[in-house]
């Protein structure tokens, strides 16, 4: 089934403390951001709501590094808790407040990953990856290529996450308590086979989640990264979507957003086979939000959290 609605990170180093640690020090803050937060400004358009790291592997990261963020800047209230409280959807960064905004792509890698790699290294702008892991396997057709791009991705310094192993879904008649964790796990592998790092952020496919999902990602030590800028490009930037195909639409949907608030936000593009148009408007996203006074952050300077621990 075609999503019609969907579908993003920089990481304080966690191996000072070990990834449990980190998670400790950082509780007070991200308790004080889960209760009480305002919830869906997120998709703005109706659609269902549905970190860029310091790789171990890759080196230091060409970007800006994380540091806390000053007082005044703190945001408010920004994640979502379920009324079980078993798990939180981030839609805003929990860690920053103002003009901030974390650029974010789904469903890659894809034949256009590497053109956006170049852009966003043109523009000096970090980035989150969320990564369709079953084109890391083995048996998918371009599995070498697609890891290639994906050490890539790491080696620039941008966030690499998961967005599932299968991209079927986290919710529904298809699947059990077992489909889930191992859709979690498959991806995490894969993913740490190539970067040597274990992502701990995702994004649920279609941003969907429930409190069986999120109850597992919680044990999993999962940040759940929804978004809150849509760009709506699957619609007006796939080329598998003739009828509603117009690329500077993706801007539009950008200007309305910031015309009627106020960062920060979690942005969402796709990197996918069909997403040449989109990863086009990205050098038009990036400067629209500049021109409006937007600074592009790293997912983890977002989340005031490290993103991913080390293989091991
Ligand atoms: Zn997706």
């Amino acid at each position: 089934m075609k999503a019609t609605s969907y579908d993003p990170n920089r990481r304080v180093p966690s191996h000072a403390l070990g990834w449990r640690g980190a998670t400790l020090l950082v509780t007070t803050l991200f308790a004080g951001a889960v209760s009480g937060c305002s919830l869906d400004q997120a998709n703005a358009e109706g659609q269902i709501p549905a970190a860029h790291q310091e790789s171990g592997a890759a080196g230091p990261s060409p970007f800006v590094p994380v540091s806390a963020a000053p007082e005044k800047n703190k945001a408010p209230e920004t994640a979502d808790a379920l009324p079980s409280g078993t798990g939180v959807r981030i839609k805003t960064c929990p860690a920053r407040g103002g003009k901030v905004v974390v650029l974010s792509f789904d469903d890659g890698p894809s034949p256009y990953t590497d053109s956006l790699l170049a852009i966003l290294k043109e523009k000096k702008a970090p980035a989150a990856f969320f990564l369709k892991a079953k084109k890391l396997a083995k048996d998918f057709p371009k599995y070498d290529e697609y890891r290639a791009r994906v050490k890539r991705i790491a080696e620039a310094g941008h966030a690499v996450c998961s967005h599932t192993f299968s991209h079927s879904g986290l919710v529904g008649p298809h699947v059990t308590e077992a489909s889930v964790r191992e859709d979690i796990t498959k991806a995490e592998d894969l993913i740490a086979d190539i970067t040597g790092r274990r992502p701990k952020c995702l994004r649920p496919p279609f941003g969907d989640t429930d409190e069986r999902s999120l109850k597992i990602l919680k044990e999993l030590d999962y940040q759940v990264i929804l978004w809150n800028l849509n760009t709506d490009d699957w619609r007006y930037g796939s080329s598998d979507r003739e009828k509603d195909f117009d690329p500077p639409k993706i801007l539009d949907m950008v200007r309305k957003t910031l015309d009627k608030s106020e960062g920060p936000f979690i942005h969402i593009q796709h990197d996918s086979e069909e997403s040449e148009a989109s990863v086009k408007m990205v050098p038009q996203v990036i400067d629209l939000l500049r021109s409006r006074g937007y600074t592009t952050i790293t997912l983890q300077e977002c989340l005031g959290r490290p993103i991913d621990i080390p293989k091991l």
